[in-house]
């Protein structure tokens, strides 16, 4: 919670639980909810932006930052809020939230440092902090992120204690770096590899790249290791290529816009990223690059890759061929 007055108020919702959820549609059922206001751009942010318009709700979601999905960069934030716009998504960029309180043409106000906005709904969906309260309590070591630091076994600072999942830290493979990156499938692997080191049988994590997706609308959206602001954070010197084209053949009769973005170190020339947003087939080749990461591949491996090929799912040439290609020709 943003800690701000009125944030207790009746309309006024985050999304954590299936609990949360429910009462959500609830209160729209029963209330006839017109207008709604998302306040936070990240991917949950975003994925009800586009569950509230497919009901016929008026949407406006308030970012204190430029562009929606900051882990993607500004070129593909932008087209982001292009897809959000295009479904009438009204954005309100560099806004600060500072109350809430009875409306009068809806049922709430959000009082903003850009003056008020109304609506009969306001989700607060600003990002998670780990919760390392209890362990924290317990006098266990924290990770500079503020979540439990493990190791990776997922052990605790203390003997026989063990943490995985949203409140502790995982290695990413790509920045070398303890990170807290609160996804589901990071919980579910760290929860089976400390129950098999609690149960006997000693294996270790081994760690992440940073993988993610979600839907907006008609466009997927998939990332995968660095970012260029994360790689320089990591002392690498990033260069990247976007390209957009087609996730199918040219030759296909229905064109379906898709962007890749690739990012590389300009002196090894390994693969440190990637991203990517289309009418379809971003996901699948976020994962493709995902493994490349894994193996610590460079921009030359991955113009050699061989990638199935036909023409309702790409070209010959795969739009990860082409923009490596035009990666490694600027580098
Ligand atoms: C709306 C939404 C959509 C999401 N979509 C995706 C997605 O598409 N892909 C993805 O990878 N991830 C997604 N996530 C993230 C994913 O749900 C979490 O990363 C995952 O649930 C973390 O699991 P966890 O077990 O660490 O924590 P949780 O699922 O939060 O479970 C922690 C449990 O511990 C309990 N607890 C906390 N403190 C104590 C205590 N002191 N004593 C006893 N019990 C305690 C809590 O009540 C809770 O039940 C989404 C999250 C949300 C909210």
């Amino acid at each position: 919670m943003p800690g701000i007055a009125g944030e207790d108020l009746e309309g006024v919702f985050v999304l954590k639980t299936l609990g949360d959820a429910l009462h959500i549609k609830r209160y729209i059922e029963e209330t006839e909810c017109r207008r709604a206001i998302v306040v936070g751009a990240g991917f949950i942010g975003l994925e009800m932006c586009e569950n509230m318009r497919a009901r016929g709700i008026a949407v406006q979601m308030v970012h204190r930052g430029d562009l929606p999905a900051q882990r993607w960069d500004p070129d593909m934030g932008r087209e982001i809020l292009a897809a959000l716009e295009n479904r009438g998504v009204d954005f309100l960029a560099q806004t600060r939230i500072l109350s809430i309180e009875q409306g009068t043409a809806y049922r709430l106000r959000l009082n903003t440092d850009h003056g008020p906005l109304e609506g009969d709904l306001i989700l607060l969906a600003v990002g998670v902090k780990p919760d390392a309260r209890l362990a924290r309590d317990m006098g266990l070591a924290l990770g500079d992120s503020g979540a439990i630091r493990v190791n990776l076994s997922q052990q605790t600072s203390r003997e026989n204690v063990y943490a995985v999942g949203d409140c502790a830290e995982s290695y990413h493979r790509v920045s070398r770096r303890w990170v807290n990156i609160p996804l589901g499938d990071i919980a579910n692997k760290q929860g089976r590899i400390a129950g098999s080191n609690i149960g006997g049988t000693p294996r270790l994590f081994p760690g992440i790249v940073g993988a993610q997706s979600f839907r907006i609308f008609h466009m997927e959206a998939a990332a995968t290791g660095l970012n260029e602001k994360e790689a320089r954070e990591s002392g690498y010197t990033p260069v990247s290529a976007l390209l957009w084209g087609n996730a199918a053949a040219n030759a296909m009769s229905e064109p379906k816009r898709l962007g890749m973005k690739l990012i590389a170190d300009q002196s090894t020339g390994r693969l440190l990223g990637a991203q990517a947003l289309g009418e379809a087939g971003a996901v699948g080749r976020i994962n493709a690059l995902s493994v490349a990461l894994w193996s610590g591949l460079t921009l030359e491996d991955v113009y050699n890759l061989d990638l199935a090929y036909s023409p309702p799912f790409g070209g010959s040439w795969d739009i990860i061929h082409n923009v490596a290609r035009t990666l490694l020709q600027k580098r």
